[in-house]
């Protein structure tokens, strides 16, 4: 067959017939140069490569956390050895500065490695529940967390280092077996995930990364791994959850946001303002946490929308791997239109462009300026949108449920920021807000922490990855249940008669199990029954 080359050269697709193209290009969005080439994994290949995962996994499922550990250490001392050669690499093939590279995403997975290298064995241990008047009558539960099988991973393309080894980390940890489908926009830094795990002397098959676009992940679900995660827009994630049902594969997904700000007049400003500017341009604004609305209470806005401004003055954007570079490349055309097209539906919608709103040709070719937008409403256009870009949109509130509402007028709900001295109102505002998270004068870094949850509320996603609640999505849990003195028939058990309804009747009384016994709902909060 003839070699026919299937490029996204700055995400745009040539105008060649799709089934019969068998290779990806990958591109540097900064600078246009290509930087290498990889197949463009068939479904056949996928569901091969998932066959063989699940042979790995039935030897991986049953090493134990010692063994699983050493893999993962070692994973981490070859990032280590090839630190700058990596983060050129992410830089490179997203466009992100060489500075992110480091700090967004090799340094958090490091440390994420790390804890779960650590910690997966406590945190999976086998739990004894309380069972209440059961344990009385000679019974005992135990809780034993086994690993699914196969984890497919099907990350994006804007941390495409940190996010998906951080999963496959943990899955490995857990027990399972990986096979990982990088976005056709980073498939280099998929690959040598896989590498990574190679020369730290993983088992045959299991890590695997095959490549391709939406149609090899697309055959990554059909092959029916055991779990799906999924990072990546909203649009997709549906698709992947209607297809994931087919064979009742169940999925992690990690979707889209438009994270709010919030600050009070009473907030540290300065702090405030460099909180803002880096929570918005970070990665170019293509973080699914980016800040892509602020709201200052009204006294402060003009004040603040100053400290804003003066310090996007001093941002310096061109090609990521000058160590002085704040905002680099976009990603792709595609992600670039985007952000010309709210820019534009701001300015018809009658808000104002206070610095940026346009491309930096000196820059380069993908280069978008970092854009302060004033005068925003909620009711525009592009404040209900994901941008993905480097856009900071500002409106006003009056009262704290004023910016709760704004806050919360939204379709997503990943992260969100509250800015005040006083943190109590930090606090209460923050329980109100529909997010997955909320800082309390922080922004955007939370992904960064191995230990907490992270995922979202509403349309911004189902499940979590990372923390216990992630590490839990990726085993089974096993209740084992013992009646260590067998010697009578349970009273329930047949045949029935009026007397045994009798009984029946008594059990429906709330004395069956201490768990049920007021105060009932605190024992809700604490999680019912206690554990022994
Ligand atoms: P995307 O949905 O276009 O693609 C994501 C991945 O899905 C890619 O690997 C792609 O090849 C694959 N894919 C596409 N169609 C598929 C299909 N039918 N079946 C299976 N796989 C398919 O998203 P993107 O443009 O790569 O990423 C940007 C989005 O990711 C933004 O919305 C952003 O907010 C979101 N994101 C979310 C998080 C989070 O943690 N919530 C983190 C990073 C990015």
């Amino acid at each position: 067959m003839d070699r026919i080359v299937w490029s996204y050269h700055h995400g745009v697709r040539p105008a060649v017939e799709i089934d019969t193209l068998d290779e990806l290009i990958s591109f540097n969005p900064a600078t246009g140069e290509e930087i290498g080439r990889v197949t463009n994994s068939s479904a056949e290949d996928v569901a091969d490569a998932v066959a063989r995962s699940r042979t790995a996994f039935q030897v991986w499922r049953r090493t134990s956390f010692p063994e699983r550990r050493l893999l993962v250490i070692k994973a981490r001392e070859v990032i280590l050895s090839e630190l700058d050669e990596i983060a050129s690499l992410i830089s490179a093939e997203s466009g992100k500065p060489f500075a992110e590279a480091i700090s967004m995403e090799i340094a958090p997975v490091l440390d994420l490695m790390q804890y779960f290298a650590r910690n997966a064995e406590k945190l999976l241990s086998q739990v004894r529940r309380g069972i209440g008047i059961y344990s009385l009558l000679g019974r005992s539960s135990k809780i034993v967390y086994h690993p699914l099988g196969v984890v497919g991973i099907i990350p994006a393309w804007n941390y495409p280092f940190a996010i998906p080894l951080g999963e496959a980390a943990m899955a490995l940890m857990a027990g399972n077996s990986v096979v990982i489908k990088p976005s056709e926009l980073t498939p280099l830094v998929g690959l040598k995930i896989g590498e990574i795990f190679k020369k730290a002397g993983a088992p045959k098959d299991l890590v695997q990364v095959v490549t391709g676009d939406g149609r090899t992940g697309a055959a990554l679900v059909d092959a029916a791994p055991d779990k799906i995660m999924f990072t990546g827009s909203v649009a997709t994630g549906k698709k992947i959850a209607k297809a994931a049902a087919e064979n009742l594969t169940s999925v992690v997904l990690e979707l889209g946001g438009k994270d709010p700000m919030i600050v009070f007049a009473d907030a540290n400003l300065e702090l405030a303002a460099d909180a803002a500017v880096w929570g918005a341009f970070c990665n170019a604004g293509q973080s699914c946490s980016s800040v892509e609305r602020l709201y200052v209470e009204e006294s402060a806005s003009e004040r603040f929308t100053s400290m804003l401004i003066e310090r996007v003055k001093k941002l310096k954007q061109g090609v990521g791997t000058g160590e002085d570079i704040s905002i680099g490349a976009m990603s792709s055309e595609r992600q670039l239109k985007i952000v010309e097209e709210h820019v534009e539906h701001f300015r018809r919608e009658g808000a104002t462009i206070a610095i940026g709103g346009r491309r930096n040709a000196t820059a380069g070719e993908l280069f978008y300026e970092p854009t302060i937008i004033t005068n925003a409403r909620n009711d525009m256009h592009a404040m209900q949108e994901e941008t993905f870009g480097p856009t900071l949109p500002v409106a006003t509130f009056k009262t704290e449920k004023e910016a709760i509402d704004l806050a919360n007028d939204s379709e997503f709900g990943l992260t969100a920021s509250v800015w005040t001295k006083d943190l109590r109102k930090g606090k209460r505002v923050a329980e109100w807000i529909e997010a997955g998270t909320v800082t309390v004068n922080e922004v955007l870094y939370t992904h960064g922490i191995g230990q907490t949850p992270w995922g979202g509320f509403k349309n911004s996603g189902r499940g979590r990855t990372h923390g216990l609640e992630g590490l839990m999505e990726l085993v089974q849990p096993q209740h084992i249940h013992v009646n260590r003195i067998a010697i009578l028939p349970n009273a329930w058990w047949m045949p029935y008669t009026p007397t045994a309804t009798k009984t029946f009747r008594g059990f429906a009384k709330p004395a069956i199990s201490p768990n049920m016994r007021p105060p009932f709902t605190s024992a809700m909060r604490t999680g019912g029954g206690s554990g022994t």
